[in-house]
This record gives structure tokens, sequence and C-alpha cells, in this order.
């Protein structure tokens, strides 16, 4: 049984803690250990910690810093399959998709090893006579970055290798569901040379999440979770006045035009629907699928979504399990609650036949799903695929700009207009066009609409490097010297 505990200025938190949360082994539903909950105090020396190396850190050359990043990148590239065992291991993913997560964050701490261009700023000359103005931007201090147990590498490298980029230093709150990945990362930044103190890390719940929204030496908060929190942790941390970025839920809609290649959309339907057993932001969750191809799509679906191997995600599985019995019972319910509803059970996922406690659930699928109904209005996060059938494509918009989520959405057709028309009008913030889960490239910017998102700006990207620095604006006089400066020799002075 191992014992988690906080990453203080380069060490491990020797603190006794008050509170402690269980993790578990979502294939086994074994408890593999426990995770030290942080209260007030641990969570003032962790941003203690951080305030003292930011007078510091915040001086480092652009040079250091990205030679720090350059070093990371590569012990996380030589780690990547000890990285992808630590996440299956509390999380459940198979380690083909735990392994895809870390390559996802690599793109990020490679987008930061570009700091130096993308901290440059603008200079005009002669803006009056003998004037000149230019701009810069600086770090904000102490930053907090709380993160799901959904993607526990992935998340926080969208935003720490920026931060610490741009001179920022780091306390990450990730999931007490799996809060190990993040201590061998912090390992790893060590040895890639970071300075003690620039990345730290508190767990716990709300009482650590708490500290850090109130706690004045926190500049800024980077929160990705459910809505409900999202929420709560934007207006809790802007009334306190931080800056303020927070990820919140997802309903993906998939809409198929008559027109699509209907292999091509079955197949995304099943790998943006059933990896990471539907434990994903991204993961499609509705099908919008436009008559009259219904019929055939389903039952292409469904043919693909029986073959699915659930199993533990270390073996040759297709999908793992959920990750803790709380959330597979409440995904299950959901599905009872749509059969009750009226919607018809194509595929069965409560049917899984699975030996030991595992918290398993095989792939489901169902058809005729109505708006009205709780599996289509609220976020199951689980593998479960709803059909619904509209007869045109401005019902299908409608429902998808209609709902509470804009994260991220897709649209499968062959026609160049019509998907030119729906990334012009759907309210969404990522639009995939015959690409299923659309995740924006580190260098462009993650982040959906309406209740999928808190605050105005995105993650990583320029948007990143925006939200971690604040800009400056400098208007300068400096006279020629021939108005009594230094002698230079130039002939005035003479
Ligand atoms: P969650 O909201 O339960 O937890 C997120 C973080 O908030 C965790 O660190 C957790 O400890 C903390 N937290 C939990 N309850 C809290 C409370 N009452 N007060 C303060 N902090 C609290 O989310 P989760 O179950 O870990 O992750 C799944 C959710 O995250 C899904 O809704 C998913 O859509 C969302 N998500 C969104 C994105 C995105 O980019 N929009 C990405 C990944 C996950």
């Amino acid at each position: 049984m191992k014992t988690v505990s906080h990453w203080i200025n380069g060490s491990l938190s020797t603190d006794k803690p008050s509170q402690v949360g269980e993790i578990f082994n979502p294939a086994t539903g074994k408890i593999s250990g426990t995770v030290n909950f942080a209260d007030l105090a641990t969570v003032n020396t962790a941003v203690q910690a951080a305030t003292t190396a930011f007078d510091t850190w915040r001086h480092s050359s652009l040079t250091k810093r990205t030679q720090v990043l350059f070093a990371f990148r590569e012990l996380v590239n030589k780690n990547k399959e000890k990285i992808a065992e630590l996440i299956t291991a509390e999380h459940g993913k198979v380690l083909s998709d735990a392994q895809g997560e870390v390559t996802r964050g690599l793109e990020v701490v490679e987008f930061a090893c570009g700091i130096p261009h993308l901290l440059k700023g603008g200079f005009s000359e002669e803006v009056s006579t003998g004037v000149d103005v230019y701009s810069i931007r600086q770090p904000l201090g102490p930053v907090a970055i709380i993160s799901p147990f959904n993607f526990p590498a992935m998340v926080p490298m969208w935003f720490f290798p920026i931060a610490i980029a741009c001179g920022n230093t780091v306390i990450v709150k990730p999931s007490e569901k799996d809060p190990s990945t993040i201590m061998f990362i912090a390992n790893l930044l060590k040895e890639a040379g970071l300075p003690d103190g620039v990345f730290n890390v508190v767990h716990g719940d709300k009482v650590a999440v708490d500290a850090l929204l109130t706690h004045p030496g926190i500049k800024s908060i980077s929160f990705v979770g459910s809505t409900s929190i999202a929420k709560y942790v934007y207006e809790n941390g802007t009334k306190a006045g931080k800056r303020v970025q927070a990820l919140g839920g997802a309903k993906n809609h998939m809409i198929v035009l008559p027109d699509a290649d209907l292999e091509l959309a079955a197949d995304a339907a099943i790998n943006a629907g059933f990896g990471s057993a539907g434990e994903r932001c991204m993961a499609i969750s509705a099908i919008i699928a436009v008559e009259p191809i219904a019929d055939q799509l389903i039952e292409k679906i469904k043919v693909r979504a029986l073959k699915i191997k659930t199993g533990d995600g270390t073996t040759n599985a297709d999908m793992g399990p959920l990750v803790t019995k709380v959330h597979r019972d409440k995904v299950a319910s959901y599905i009872d609650a749509g059969e009750k509803d009226g919607a018809k059970v194509v595929v069965d996922g409560r049917n899984v036949d699975m030996a030991g406690e595992g918290f398993w659930l095989g792939p489901t699928l169902f058809d005729h799903v109505k708006p009205e109904m709780s599996i289509y209005l609220e976020e199951i996060f689980g593998p479960v695929l709803s059909v619904i059938r509209v007869k045109t494509y401005d019902e299908a918009l409608k429902l998808v700009n209609n709902h509470q989520y804009g994260n991220g959405t897709a649209i499968f057709t062959n026609d160049g207009g019509a998907a030119r028309r729906f990334q012009n009008e759907v309210e969404v913030g990522m639009v995939g066009i015959n690409v299923p889960i659309p995740v924006p490239m580190a260098y462009f910017s993650f982040g959906g609409w309406k209740n999928s998102l808190f605050g105005d700006s995105h993650a990583h990207g320029t948007e990143g490097v925006h939200f971690f620095t604040r800009g400056k604006v400098v208007t300068s006089r400096w006279l020629d010297p021939s108005h009594g400066g230094i002698n230079l020799g130039f002939p005035q002075n003479t």
C-alpha cells in the first residue's frame, strides 16, 4: 500500500495529514494506497514556497527556462511507458490511451519550448520625435492548477509548461482519485533542473481548493472539471480578485448528414464514444442522424460496439473500467433512466460479464433518444452513445445550439458547403469536420463555449501565454547625447 503525500519546495511533505483519501485500482476494485489531503496550513506552506521561488525564477533567463523544458521533454519521452502505467493503475484507461494522453501533453511542452519567440513584445520607434513605445509581458506570480481525474497527466500539462516558461511558479491540485502521475512528473521536473519551489503539488478536496481560491498569494486559477465546480471556482476565484479560466463539462454532438461516409462515421462514433470508456471531455455522446441514414448507421455502430473488448487496461482490452464504483453506478443509473424514458437499448453495457470487483460497464448504444430525456440533457461521462433521429440539417443544428454545453462537436459529410455552414453557425468552441475528437494542437487553444467554460481564456496556445502573463507598455524618451548626456565623442560634447 502506497502513501501519496504533497510535493513542496522540491521534496515530499512529511506533514501528518488530518484527513486521507483512498486510491483504487478500478480494474480490481481494490484499494492500492492512500493520499494525504492538504489542510489550510499545508496550502499556506506550498504558497510560501512558490512565492519565495518566484523571486528568483521570474528573473531566470529565457535560455535557462527553455533548457529545463527541453530536458523535461526528453525525460517524459523516455518515461512515457512508466507514466502510462501509473495512469492506468489509478484511472483504468487502457495503456494505449494513457500513452496517447502523455503524447498530447508533450505537445504543450514542445510549444512552451518556443517561449522566447512567444514572449517577444512589439516595438514602435519614433511615435513622437525621440519617443519609442514597446510592450512586454511579465509573469503573474504563483499560479494554481486544479485538475480532474480523467487526464491526470495531460490536463496539468495543458497549463504548467506554459506557466513555468512565462516565469511563474505553480501549485497543482490534482484529482484525489488518481494522484500518483503528477508526483512522478514532479520528480522529472526536478531531474530536468527546475529549481525547488517552482513546481509544487498539494493533494486533497474542497478544503485545498477553497484555500487556493482565497489565498492572496495565488494570482490565477486554471481549473478543469465538472460544470458545477467550474462555476463555483470561477465565481469565488474572481471574487477574490484572481484571473480564472474554468473549463467545465460537455455533451458533444456528432451530426451525420445523409451524404456522409457511414463507415468513417461509424468508426469515429466508436472511437470517440467509447475510447477511455467515454470519460473524456471531448467524447462524443450524442449522435444526430439526419434521415434517411439512421438505420444503416446504427447497424454499423452496433456491429462495432459488440466487438469491443472490455477488460483490465494493462491487458490487450479495448476499453477499461470506470474510475470509481460510485461513478460506475451513476452511469448505469443513466442507462436505467434512458430505458425507462422509452429510448431503445440497442447494445446494453450493463450485461458485460466480468470476473472480480472491478468497476465494469460495457459499451451502451441507445436509439430513438428524445431531447427531453435525461440521457440527452445531462453529461453522463461514461461509455454511453445516444442516437437522435432528425429529418433536416436545421433540426440537427438547433439541437446542438440549444444544448447547455458547447465544448466540442463534429459533422460528417462530403459536402464542403454544408461543413462550412456548420462551422460558421454552430455555437461550440471546438469543431471537427469528418474528425470526431477535434482536440486542437498545442499551438491553438483548447476550450468550449456556454456551460463548458467560465472565463474568456482558453487553455494553451497563445491564449495560454496571455493568461499566464500581464502586459505592460513602456513609452520612453531618451534625449540625444547632444543634450548633455555622457561624452560619446560627438562634436557637440567636446
Ligand atoms: P470534478 O469537478 O469532480 O473535480 C475536478 C477537481 O475539482 C478535482 O481536483 C476535485 O478534487 C475538485 N473538486 C471536487 N469537488 C469539489 C468541490 N465541491 N469544491 C471544490 N473543488 C472540488 O471533476 P472530475 O469528476 O474529476 O472530472 C470529470 C469532469 O471534468 C467532467 O465533467 C468532464 O467533462 C470535465 N472535464 C472537462 C474538460 C474540459 O476541457 N472542458 C476536460 C477534462 C474533464
